[in-house]
C-alpha cells in the first residue's frame, strides 16, 4: 500500500492530525510547524507529539512531512530575514526531536538578485548551522517552480546545496510535481526520463517525499499555481503513472491541492485507485 495523504491543519495538535488523516483515508500527512506566513510557533506539547508517534506506528503510517513556513528565506539579501530563517529552522528541528524519524521540508529560498550561486552558498550555510549529530529528522529540500529568483528549480541546484552540507546524510529531496512541471521537467510525457535525470544528478536514494499537485500552467511556465488532480495541465493519467511507478513506491505522497476535507478524501481515494 502506498503512503498517501494531504496537507492538514496543525491547529488542534499532533494526535488530532493523525485522527484527521485516518478519517480522510490517509496513511501519511503534512503540516506547517508554525504560521506559514508569519513566524510564531505554538508551545511544544511533548505528550501530544509522543502520542502522535505512537499512533503513526500502530496504524502503520509512512513518514509524515513537516513543512517550514513560506517566510523562511535562507538566502535573503537582508540579514535579519536570514537570521529569522536560521532561528525558525533550528527551533523547528529542536521541536521535532519529540517526534523523531520524520521529515522536515523547506523551500530553498529566493536569492533576490544575488544570483543562484550566492543563494546556494547561503542555504548551505544555514543547513550547516542547524544540522548536527543530535538531529533525528531528515531535512528535505523542495524542488521549486523557478518563479522570480527561486533557487532549486533545477536538480543541479539542489545537488549543489547537498554537496556543500557536512551532515548530508540528514538531507533529502521532496519532489513537488507541480513545481518540477512548472520548472520544465516533462513528467507527463517522460516520467522515466525525468527520474533518470534525477538519479544521475542527485541520486534517487535522496528522494524521500512527493508533493502531488496538478498545475494550472503549462510545462515550463515557472508559475507555481497548484490545481486539483486531473484539473490541470499534468492530468490524471500522469498521476496514475506516478502512483504506480516502482521507484516511487515507498515515498509519502502528499496532496497540496486547493481543496476542502471532502475534496481531499476524494483525491486520496482517487490516488489509491491508481495503485491497482
Ligand atoms: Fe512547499
Ligand atoms: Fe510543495
Ligand atoms: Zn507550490
Amino acid at each position: 500500500m502506498r503512503y498517501i495523504g494531504s496537507h492538514l491543519s496543525s491547529s488542534k495538535g499532533y494526535l488530532a492530525m493523525c485522527r484527521q488523516a485516518e478519517k480522510l483515508g490517509a496513511n501519511t500527512f503534512a503540516f506547517f510547524t508554525r504560521n506559514p506566513r508569519g513566524g510564531a510557533a505554538k508551545a511544544v506539547d511533548p505528550d501530544d507529539m509522543a502520542a502522535c508517534g505512537d499512533y503513526l506506528r500502530r496504524h502503520a503510517f509512512g513518514p509524515v512531512v513537516a513543512h517550514a513556513p513560506y517566510t523562511m528565506n535562507a538566502c535573503a539579501a537582508v540579514e535579519v530575514t536570514r537570521e529569522f530563517a536560521l532561528r525558525a529552522m533550528a527551533e523547528d528541528l529542536q521541536r521535532l526531536e519529540h517526534l523523531p524519524g520524520q521529515y522536515y521540508n523547506f523551500h530553498p529560498g529566493s536569492h533576490v538578485g544575488q544570483g543562484a550561486e550566492a543563494g546556494i552558498e547561503l542555504i548551505a550555510a544555514q543547513l550547516n548551522a542547524v544540522l548536527t549529530e543530535e538531529v533525528h529528522t531528515t531535512v528535505l529540500v523542495e524542488t521549486m517552480a523557478g518563479k522570480g529568483s527561486e533557487v532549486g528549480r533545477s536538480f543541479e541546484e539542489l545537488r549543489a546545496i547537498i554537496d556543500r552540507v557536512e551532515y548530508s546524510e540528514k538531507l533529502g529531496v521532496c519532489l513537488d510535481t507541480c513545481h518540477v512541471w512548472d520548472a520544465g521537467y516533462d513528467i507527463v510525457n517522460d516520467l522515466d526520463g525525468v527520474l533518470v535525470q534525477f538519479d544521475r544528478v542527485i541520486g534517487l536514494s535522496r528522494l524521500k517525499a512527493l508533493h502531488v499537485n496538478d498545475s494550472m500552467n503549462p510545462l515550463g511556465a515557472r508559475k507555481d499555481r497548484h490545481a486539483r488532480i486531473g484539473e490541470g495541465h499534468i492530468g490524471a493519467e500522469a498521476f496514475r503513472r506516478i502512483v504506480r511507478h516502482p521507484a516511487l513506491a515507498g515515498l509519502p505522497m502528499v496532496l497540496e491541492t486547493p481543496n476542502d476535507d471532502a475534496g481531499w478524501a476524494a483525491e486520496i481515494a482517487l490516488l489509491r485507485s491508481f495503485e491497482v
